[in-house]
């Protein structure tokens, strides 16, 4: 079982990473109703079909689906956090190590059932 103080600090981790994240992905996206959408800027050249315009979104919407990944994987960290169930790997149920914890509070399954 976490100790409350050592689980304080986890979460305080995982909260700035939020923000972090968050803040990230505001820069280069908008969300939307179908989950985020890579903001572009406008070149100041005819339509929007333009080939450097596409390319640049395209790398965009990569760099937002690894940050939306993070983000989820952040936000279930917390929710596990409310429900008492952090800290568990979500495969064998056993505890995480606490090192492994404090590197990656975000992790949801122990390093062997992780490799
Ligand atoms: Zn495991």
């Amino acid at each position: 079982m976490l100790e409350q103080n050592t689980l304080g600090e986890l979460k305080e981790g995982l909260l700035s990473e939020k923000i972090k994240l968050e803040k990230d992905i505001d820069k280069i996206a908008i969300k939307t109703d179908e989950g985020y959408k890579a903001k572009v800027e406008d070149l100041g050249r005819e339509e929007d079909d333009n080939a450097e315009e596409m390319e640049k979104k395209e790398a965009a919407q990569g760099l937002i689906k690894v940050l939306s990944d993070n983000l989820n994987e952040v936000d279930e960290a917390l929710e596990r956090m409310e429900a008492g169930t952090y800290g568990h790997c979500a495969n064998c149920d056993e505890e995480i190590p606490i090192e492994r914890l404090r590197a990656y509070p975000a992790a949801t399954s122990c390093v062997k059932c992780h490799e």
